[in-house]
């Protein structure tokens, strides 16, 4: 198991991954056998490895064939075996692994490393290593499918009247159009912005979308201008006091 950042897993990275595996066995050269002696061929199944029984049924003779238990199915069998591995072939011990890991990798997918797995019992061919990769979420963007999403919170002014804030991507610092009169729940697509399409080419898309917040702990004179505001729109708003009061008792409550 590897654990990536969004980034990480966006870009792709090389990590070390350290582990126990089974490796040959280097007092044996992974054959299992004693130094001087070899496997000899098993004498319950001559060496093929497996066991004929043949029964009779009604449809005449059934043969099935099992593996040897004599010699677990490897046909042969070592009498004298290697003091540090008994006769398997294989030890344990810490491997250092390089896994590069591709860009635009997902949370819960896995890696195969060909051929770099366990060692076969008796110097029989290695399994693959499987990587299982685990993205951990981020703060500021979610994953869907290749998109990124995001949010990006503006003020009421600048809602209303445009502005060109700077947004942090992935990439850097890209500096984003607010146009007039925006509302909540504008969406800002970027694209190319987002994840890379692990097979094949190209990127997802980096999804903005825009949060207009409301003006908070406004100072006497904000309040004054937002009121002005009111009047000339003809909107009903809360009598002055309230949001003084209001104020006084998330302070003191
Ligand atoms: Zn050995
Ligand atoms: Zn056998």
């Amino acid at each position: 198991m590897v654990e990536l950042s969004l980034r990480e897993a966006v870009f792709g990275v090389t990590r070390q991954l350290t582990l126990h595996t089974l490796v040959a066995c280097a007092t044996c050269d992974g054959h299992g056998a004693r130094a001087g002696t070899t496997a000899t061929s098993c004498p319950e199944c001559q060496g093929t490895g497996e066991l004929r029984r043949v029964r009779q049924s009604i449809l005449g003779q059934v043969v099935t064939a099992v593996p040897c238990r004599r010699c677990a199915g490897m046909g042969e069998v070592i009498s004298s075996p290697c003091p540090d591995c008994r006769g398997d072939g294989r030890v344990t011990e810490e491997r250092t692994f390089t896994v590069d890991v591709p860009a635009g990798v997902d949370h819960g997918s896995t890696l195969r490393l060909s051929g770099r797995g366990p060692a076969g019992p008796r110097a029989g061919p290695a399994g693959d290593l499987y990587v299982h990769l685990s993205v951990q979420p981020d703060e500021r963007f979610v994953r869907s499918g290749d998109d990124l999403h995001a949010e990006l919170h503006v003020s009421m002014v600048q809602a209303a009247l445009g502005a060109s804030p700077t947004f942090e991507t992935l990439d850097g610092t890209e500096t984003l159009a607010i146009t007039p009169e925006t509302q909540t729940g504008h969406v800002i697509r970027l694209r190319g912005r987002g994840v890379p399409h692990v097979r094949g080419r190209g990127r997802g898309d980096l999804v903005i979308q825009v949060v207009v917040d409301t003006p908070t702990k406004l100072t006497k004179a904000q309040d004054e201008l937002l009121r002005r505001f009111a009047a000339e729109s003809g909107e009903d708003v809360g009598p002055p006091d309230e949001g003084l009061m209001a104020r006084l008792r998330s302070a003191f409550g």
